[in-house]
């Protein structure tokens, strides 16, 4: 909640707003926003001596296109409103980056830090059960994914659950994405959010002409960046930062913050906070007792990275940033938009600067309903024509080659696979 509107009601509130300039008439506008399915279920798992009744969601918010498409959450906060409002959130991501989906999203309401693996796997397997129980999931209906409190590793339980149930369907494995990469995943799909992020705020960074509205010098160079929540997505959104030479000044955790006005080393950060359970406390830098206290400090790029409604109208007029891009979804209610709009603030918002995640989930997907052996160029081509495919998955990756990554890739034998990262799963399969 939020004001006096849920998450959902804010998204509808946008949703609104941006409707006005559409010429559909009003009932096709109502379906739209409409969430098509609420799957709302409990059930039992023992954990040690005693039986846990656990609730949890799958919405799918639109069925315009399928299969549905979006992670699922583990986390105390899961309750239906949130789920709605983040399935809705994935049908219009999915639409502007034009990946072929129908939004949906999933929720535990648990903690996973209380639980050991096995017990997990336990409620996930079960979770996926539920799932195939009602018709939730597969690969042609609805495809789930990472999100808040899971990865790689409860796909692959989701997945193998879901083979198990449906012996015979070839395309099992493409029931789910941000699978391990041994387990059908691809590689790049962990980063992919993170490196969109990057990706995004850099094209909105080089616009001169709005960077001199804000008051900056255009590129992100020397950049001070604050980034709140270190989990996949914020990790790997500030480590692309920092490569490209912006100044880490202000990392959060749920346990707090820290910051330092001449840049904090994050690989020396996700140490400090492995050995001693958290961030506070970094050597050079100074705590900030309250985690969402570091969405105000002093700098130029503020990423939130972890929940929702971080930034409300309450404290968005104390935020300092030029540029917030939203990492999360949903971090901003429609109020603190408000108030950041009026400030001259630039806000690049979620459903269009997080959508790499789901973009390379679409490329895994594809993987594994073509059944082909992605990783080696296609021998059937000649050596011009291989040397374009090269050339436009240079601009896809943004980079340039070496002309030892190139030579490698166009000469070396067969059996190697390439050692360019990122390159190996989304090169045409041969
Ligand atoms: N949970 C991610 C998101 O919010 C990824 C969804 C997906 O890959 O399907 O966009």
């Amino acid at each position: 909640m939020s004001g006096t509107y849920s998450f959902f009601q804010g998204v509808e509130r946008n949703f609104d707003k941006a409707a006005v300039y559409t010429r559909f008439e009003k009932g096709i506008l109502e379906q739209i926003k409409a969430c098509n399915s609420v799957y709302r279920m409990k059930f039992p798992v023992r954990i040690g001596d005693n039986v846990e009744v656990i609730e949890a969601y799958r919405v799918q918010h639109s069925h315009h296109k399928l299969p549905c498409k979006g992670g699922i959450r583990y986390s105390m906060d899961v309750n239906q409103d949130e789920v709605m409002a983040l399935a809705a959130l994935m049908t219009y991501k999915c639409a502007i980056v034009n990946v072929p989906f129908g939004g949906a999203k999933g929720g535990i309401k648990i903690d996973p830090k209380k639980y050991t693996p096995f017990e997990l796997e336990k409620i996930t397997r079960r979770y996926a059960t539920e799932l195939v129980k009602k018709n939730f999931i597969g690969a042609g209906i609805d495809v789930p994914a990472p999100d808040y409190g899971t990865g790689a590793r409860e796909m692959s339980w989701i997945a193998d659950t879901f083979a198990t149930l449906n012996p015979g369907d070839i395309n099992a494995l493409g029931c789910v994405t941000g699978k391990p990469v041994s387990q059908g995943g691809v590689t790049g799909r962990t980063e992919a959010t993170g490196l969109g992020i990057f990706y995004g705020v850099r094209e909105v960074v080089n616009v001169a002409d709005d960077m001199k509205k804000v008051g900056l010098t255009p590129g992100i160079e020397g950049k001070r960046v604050v980034v709140q929540g270190l989990g996949n997505v914020g990790y790997h959104a500030a480590k692309f930062f920092a490569e490209a030479g912006a100044i880490l000044v202000g990392l959060a955790e749920f346990e707090g913050g820290i910051y330092s006005e001449k840049g904090l080393n994050l690989e020396d950060v996700m140490a400090h906070r492995k050995s001693t359970g958290s961030i506070l406390g970094f050597p050079g830098a100074t705590d900030i007792k309250n985690n969402a206290d570091t969405l105000e400090v002093d700098c130029d790029i503020l990423i939130p990275a972890a929940l929702e409604a971080v930034i409300t109208g309450e404290n968005a007029p104390r935020i300092k940033a030029k540029i917030i891009g939203e990492g999360a979804n949903g971090p901003l209610t429609p109020d603190a938009d408000a108030v950041l709009n009026a400030k001259g603030v630039i806000v690049v918002p979620d459903m269009y600067l997080n959508a790499g995640g789901v973009t390379v989930s679409y490329f895994e997907w594809l993987k594994n309903l073509s059944h082909v052996r992605f990783g080696r160029l296609d021998k059937r081509f000649s050596e011009n024509q291989n040397a374009s495919i090269l050339n436009s998955f240079e601009s896809m990756i943004g980079k340039k080659l070496g002309d030892a990554e190139r030579r490698q890739i166009m000469h070396g034998p067969d059996e190697v696979d390439l050692v360019y990262s990122g390159l190996e799963d989304t090169m045409i399969g041969s």
